[in-house]
């Protein structure tokens, strides 16, 4: 008969024990993705409370996104661990602020939490003389956050922002003028924003006495997931917290840090060996999430990376048993990648895969309207994390008004594509003009995505009810388009509470599924064309390693050439082709270990029949083409190749490639 606690060591391998018997005191989990940190991590909590060393009370678990908090919770009490505090720094700031805030304001009232700085920014700006549309505010806002997470005050603004290499919005002294106008004015009005809320946490217990008291003597046990991800301000709240105690066990993946933009870093992470002398380091190496092909793709993504976070690099060693092929597949444009994507999950819904087991990631959220118009078309419910779904966006439901308001004014036989365009640019958006970064960026896709919608229209004559038949021929209006959208918000505000994930691979760290499409894998979209600096390509990178491994057991990678059909071409994301880096260089290359490491790489090869683009096994023999049937002769082979090259300009036939790795 086993104890509780034994039970919670059974399913654990050594290194993971290690962590999890580790004396109270400062522990830190260094380990690739899947390796089982965050499981070590929670079993470490439930075994210490279990056999009684901790009282589940006074730990506080911590990370950075509400669905990862749950998550937590959900296996601490699967574990037997239950009353354990997990949530978000933000989540954990929040409550102990209201809770202190009647005695630290002496009666007043808590001053209102902005829920976007966007507002306030763009009267800050016009104070100091600088007109912002929408856009440029969001831009300022993202920049005055990264600013306040990283603990710069205005006045030292200039030269932190030069330090960073920020790549500011306005002169970097312009900003700093905004910034100060920004504090000035929320303090007059009695507002505060997520940062000061923050701030009011390490303010109450580095100033009260009584209050550190009280908090300390509550959290005695600290744990933070993610935490490469950790920011200045988030770090001096945990160190307030601690007060010069150190039961804290940090995990983290410097190879996973992808929030450097809003002032994360993951040198605390690197650090913390150092800067607490005698602390328990464990580093994690077996990959119990993916299939051995997933792990083999995620290391040849990330064995690029340059860096610091290079230097700490563990190679991760799949465990699970071998799985199906993880695909790269290139489509003419984005309504054939969506609807091509739709379909498998369709398939792999029909064929028993539960769709909550099942993810569609993307670099930006205004990427997942395709999916979500796909998806509904195919009736595969799916839920949008971590943002509205598009028709429920702000931007989108201003654009859609602005659009109706248009049809007025802009004559019958404007085309579609013309009349959409000039109607957007009354709420402010330019075609050519896509701001930089943040959330005005996000807005800017969204409207992108509703003029390509008009694009994909245009081309089509609308559906007249059965009567009107004969107009069918008449060319699809404004009107028309309105309609239309109208019809497809209403068709999406069916609300699901399951159903396949659609987020953006920042929403989507730390989770897992069996079945996860990469989607969107082209140049401009990741690497997003907003990363210039070297940095910023090295947090693309990151960003597409933590989508490659969120998947279990069946990966599928894709871009589209075009935004839309007959669209301007766009080269496919440059971390792609550094997966097959040594294209077919296993012939020449030497014997011993270099050829084999060389082997394990996937390698690209051309199908013989259709062109297509496939891998070849560590034997060098072809893998099976997707395309072609498996059972065709030579001959039939070569009479296939010469009618698809003939017939290929007029079809749409998407270019296949398989990644395979031995
Ligand atoms: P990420 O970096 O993505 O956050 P992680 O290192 O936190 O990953 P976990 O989520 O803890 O990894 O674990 C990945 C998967 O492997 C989970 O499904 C977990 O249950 C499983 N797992 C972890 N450790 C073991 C183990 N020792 N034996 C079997 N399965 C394990
Ligand atoms: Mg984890």
């Amino acid at each position: 008969v086993h104890s509780a606690s034994e039970l919670v060591l059974a399913g654990l391998d050594p290194e993971q024990r290690a962590a999890v018997t580790a004396p109270a005191g400062p522990v830190c989990v260094l380990a690739g993705a899947g390796t089982g940190k965050t499981r070590a991590v929670t079993s470490r909590i439930a075994h210490r409370a279990l056999t009684g060393e901790v009282s589940p009370r006074h730990v506080l678990a911590v990370t950075f996104t509400a669905r990862a908090a749950a998550e937590m919770r959900a296996r601490l009490t699967a574990l037997g661990a239950q009353g354990v505090q997990a949530r978000t720094f933000h989540a954990a700031a929040l409550r102990q602020v209201r809770y202190f805030a009647p005695r630290l304001l002496a009666g007043r009232a808590m001053p209102e939490l902005l829920d976007s700085k966007a507002r306030v920014v763009t009267l800050a700006a016009a104070r100091v003389g600088l007109r912002t549309d929408r856009a440029a505010a969001r831009d300022l806002a993202g920049e005055i956050e990264w600013a306040k997470s990283s603990l710069v005050e205005p006045g030292e603004y200039v030269v932190a922002a030069a330090k960073a290499l920020r790549d500011t919005p306005h002169e970097p002294a312009k900003v700093a003028e905004v910034f100060a106008a920004y504090e000035r004015l929320k303090r007059s009005n009695g507002v505060i924003d997520f940062e000061d809320m923050l701030r009011a946490a390490v303010w109450g217990i580095e100033e009260h006495p009584d209050v550190a008291e009280q908090v300390r003597g509550q959290y005695r046990h600290f744990v933070v997931d993610e935490y490469q991800d950790v920011n200045p301000l988030q770090q001096r709240l945990l160190e307030a917290w601690l007060g010069g105690r150190d039961d804290v066990t940090v995990v983290g993946d410097a190879s996973q840090t992808i929030y450097s933009f809003t002032g994360a870093t993951s040198a605390y992470l690197v650090d913390f060996p150092r800067r607490h002398r005698g602390a328990t380091v464990v580093r994690l190496v077996r990959d119990y999430r993916s299939t051995p092909q997933v792990v083999g793709l995620a290391n040849a993504v990330i064995s690029q990376a340059r860096g610091t976070e290079a230097r700490l690099r563990l190679e991760l060693l799949g465990q699970r048993p071998a799985g199906p092929e993880p695909e790269l597949r290139i489509f003419t444009d984005e309504p054939a990648e969506a609807a091509a994507v739709a379909t498998r999950c369709r398939a792999l819904v029909d064929a028993g895969t539960p769709a909550r087991e099942i993810a569609v990631l993307f670099r930006t959220n205004a990427q997942s309207e395709a999916y979500e118009k796909a998806l509904t078309e195919a009736e595969v419910p799916y839920v949008v994390q971590g943002a509205e779904r598009f028709f429920e966006r702000v931007e989108v439901r201003q654009a859609m008004v602005a659009l109706r308001a248009a049809t007025r004014s802009i004559p019958g036989e404007t085309p579609l594509r013309v009349a959409v365009v000039e109607g957007l640019s009354a709420v402010g958006w330019a075609p050519d003009a896509a701001p930089a970064g943040g959330a005005a960026r996000e807005r800017w896709e969204a409207l992108a995505a509703l003029v390509q919608l008009a694009e994909e229209h245009a081309a089509s004559p609308p559906v007249l009810p059965i009567g009107e038949a004969a107009a069918v021929e008449r060319p699809m209006t404004l009107a028309d388009f309105n309609d239309e959208l109208a019809r497809r918000a209403a068709q999406q505000h069916v609300p699901t509470v399951e159903g396949v994930t659609l987020s953006s691979l920042h929403s989507a760290k730390g989770l897992e599924w069996d079945a996860v499409f990469l989607v969107g894998l082209s140049e401009g979209t990741l690497p997003t064309t907003y990363a210039r600096t070297p940095e910023q390509v090295e947090e693309e990178r990151r960003l597409l390693y933590v989508g490659i491994t969120r998947a279990r057991e069946w990966l599928w990678l894709s871009y589209a050439v075009a935004r839309s059909p007959g669209g301007r071409a766009r080269r496919p994301s440059r971390f792609l082709p550094q997966l097959d880096r040594s294209g077919g260089g296993a012939e020449r290359a030497g014997a011993g270990a270099a050829k084999r490491a060389e082997r394990r790489r996937p390698q690209m090869v051309s199908c013989r029949i259709c062109g297509a683009t496939l891998l070849s096994g560590p034997d060098r023999k072809l893998g099976r083409c997707p395309t072609c049937p498996s059972d065709i002769d030579q001959d039939l082979y070569e009479r296939l190749h010469d009618w698809r090259a003939r017939v290929a300009g007029a079809q749409k036939v998407p270019a296949y490639v398989v990644f395979t790795d031995a």
